[in-house]
């Protein structure tokens, strides 16, 4: 059964991104524009998990927070924060918020978190240890861990920053398909992030680099004036020494 997702975000564009790209993954979105819809919402019907702006029309998003907990629901709230409001963060946790986002944020970040928070809770709830359920994707002699953002090649940890790994692991759900650069800058770094298509490149040769170290069972294609595909070798038998 599909997870049930309620939005609480006014901005319309960020709405709709959200709910596109949540709706894509499996989850079944509920938006409400306004504060104090979206807590009659959240009050009324069941909901798995709760994407929460915090400047609303009607009502605040701590406010909301503060009344959910105080009518004893504990479904896990995500919240949005504007860039450099540490402060929002600060009083979002304190008021009961499970993990933020900070805008701008790519779809990457988003479904990585939400995913994160719903197994988190799940976990909980079904009070297991986390080893017996780790979602593990692989791909040649490597291993990803999409909620620890680590990557094992050939038996070693791999160190990658956040958006190698964010770009990284969108290839790899994608084998052999040509992925452009607007694709990954959308996805990895949000479709506002200012800076140019030469932030991509950059990022995907220091990974290419990185994922030289093994067998190369996997690798980065670039596609000339298009973008990128990743590409997976049968395990390649190369004479040591
Ligand atoms: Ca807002």
């Amino acid at each position: 059964m599909s997870h049930k997702v309620l939005v609480i975000e006014d901005e319309p564009t960020l709405a709709r991104l959200l709910s596109y790209n949540l709706t894509q993954e499996g989850y079944e979105i509920t938006v409400a524009d306004h504060g104090g819809e979206g807590l009659q919402t959240a009050l009324q019907r069941s909901f798995d998990l709760i994407i929460l702006d915090i400047m609303l029309p009607g009502m605040n998003g701590f406010d909301i927070l503060n009344r959910l907990r105080q009518n004893g629901l504990r479904t896990p709230v995500i919240i949005l924060t504007a860039r450099n409001a540490e402060e929002e963060v600060v009083q979002g946790l304190k008021h009961g918020a499970d993990d933020y986002i900070t805008k701008p944020f790519g779809v990457a970040e988003l479904l990585a978190r939400v995913s994160a928070v719903l197994r988190r809770t799940q976990l909980q709830d079904d009070n297991m240890m986390p080893e017996t359920t780790e979602k593990i994707i692989t791909a040649g002699e490597l291993s990803i861990y999409p909620d620890k953002y680590e990557v094992v090649l050939d038996g070693e940890s791999i160190p990658l920053r956040p958006k190698e790994f964010e770009v990284l692991l969108y290839l790899v759900q994608r084998p052999g398909m040509v992925i452009t650069r607007d694709d990954l800058m959308n996805v990895v770094w949000g479709f506002d992030y200012i800076g140019g298509q030469r932030t991509v490149d950059v990022h995907v040769s220091s990974l290419r680099k990185k994922l030289e170290l093994g067998q190369q069972s996997v690798q980065i294609e670039s596609i000339r004036g298009v973008g990128y595909k990743l590409v997976m070798h049968k395990k390649l038998v190369t004479p040591k020494g």
